[in-house]
């Protein structure tokens, strides 16, 4: 499945963060046979839908979708230069789908911070330098090849023109995903570069920064068009301890209405590509990870690789339509349920019955 790689300087809550979202039982009591590596945390994405869902089809239990988050330590200043744990950090980053920063902002006086002062904007700055001087590298290796056979076959030329484009753009100090070139590039794809990946930024900040909508809209600027999550990854931890009842204590003392970590797992499967359709029947109410823009086969290709081998059709209501009609066979009386074929896009919130041949 894909991944978001966590990354950021020393001391600015990784750990802490990670941790927060690896104790999860509710996850286990669903996946008691998957294995998961130390170093990944899996995490359930929250959706209220699939609790409506089991209550109007009786279903036994429900089934979230989940995220997954790599742990990868060990960026330092220097890490293109291959000092350190450089080369292996950036190893890691290259097999992630999509880079989690994390940023402080909390402040802390019995926390160092590694460069002496809490300075977002300096720290994305002193990551992102890193991860653009590895991609330099990279399209300086590749160059004199590409040059070489775009001298003697014109179509290599817009991949030689691309590269070109791409180090114009990193020697600015932008990373090529805030320059609108994506990891699905034709021309740049088969060299996976670093900051093509989507990135998501995590502020790691504390109730007073949480409370105030100005300070975070000027993060959310510098970072855009990535997605920006805040939360502090203290309380987070805490929250994972407590029961359900001391967790909304907790949480409306600091003025929220659900744990930060639900909106980071919205907006890493955000980041991924990825969207969500259901399904639901006694057994269970299940949410199904696909990716955006995929078809209706591919989609009952996710269930099994037989549904959509002998794809037929599906029958798709939208959660809202099936929810105003109460019920399936009053969403068909109302003409809500529609029959969609092959070529059918996916919707995010489809709830869907598939027929296919076996
Ligand atoms: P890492 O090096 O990025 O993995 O950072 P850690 O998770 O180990 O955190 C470094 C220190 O900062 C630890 O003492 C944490 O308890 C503390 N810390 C982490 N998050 C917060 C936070 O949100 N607020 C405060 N005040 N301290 C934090």
């Amino acid at each position: 499945s894909l991944t978001l790689g966590i990354v950021g300087l020393p001391n600015v809550g990784k750990s802490t963060l990670f941790n927060a979202l690896t104790s999860n039982d509710a996850l286990a009591a669903n996946y008691p046979f998957a294995t998961i590596e130390p170093n990944v945390g899996v995490v359930p994405l929250p959706d209220v839908r699939l609790d409506k869902l089991a209550e109007v089809f009786g279903s036994a239990k429900t089934v979230p979708a989940t995220v997954s988050f790599v742990d990868i330590a060990g960026l330092v200043k220097g890490a293109s230069e291959g000092q350190g744990l450089g080369n292996k950090f950036l190893a890691n980053i290259r097999e992630a789908d999509a880079i989690c920063q994390v940023i402080r902002v909390f402040d802390d006086p019995d926390v160092v911070h590694v460069d002496g002062r809490v300075d977002p904007s300096g720290d994305i700055e002193t990551i992102n330098t890193e991860l653009i001087l590895a991609d330099l590298q990279t399209l300086e290796k590749a160059l004199p090849r590409l040059e070489k056979e775009a001298r003697t076959n014109k179509d290599k030329r817009p991949a030689l023109e691309a590269v070109k484009k791409a180090q114009t753009i990193l020697e600015d100090g932008k990373t090529l995903f805030a320059a609108g070139i994506g990891k699905d590039d034709p021309d740049l794809r088969e060299l996976n570069l670093l900051t093509t990946k989507p990135f998501l930024y995590v502020f790691n900040a504390d109730e007073g920064v949480l409370a105030e909508e100005s300070k975070q809209k000027e993060l959310r600027d510098l970072v855009a068009p990535a997605d920006a999550v805040f939360l502090d990854a203290k309380v987070e931890a805490e929250l994972k301890e407590l029961d359900e009842e001391s967790q909304r204590e907790l949480l409306e003392t600091i003025g929220q209405d659900e744990p930060g970590l639900n909106a980071l797992a919205r907006a890493g499967f955000h980041t991924l590509g990825l969207q969500t359709y259901l399904t639901a029947g006694p057994k269970e109410a299940r949410a199904w990870t696909i990716p955006q823009g995929a078809t209706a086969p591919q989609a009952a290709g996710v269930i099994h690789t037989d549904f959509e081998r002998g794809f037929i059709k599906a029958e798709v209501v939208s959660y809202d339509d099936l929810m105003a009609a109460g019920s399936m066979a009053e969403a068909k009386s109302a003409g809500k349920v529609r029959m969609e074929g092959k070529d059918y896009i996916m919707t995010d919130g489809d709830v869907v019955e598939f027929r296919f041949n076996v």
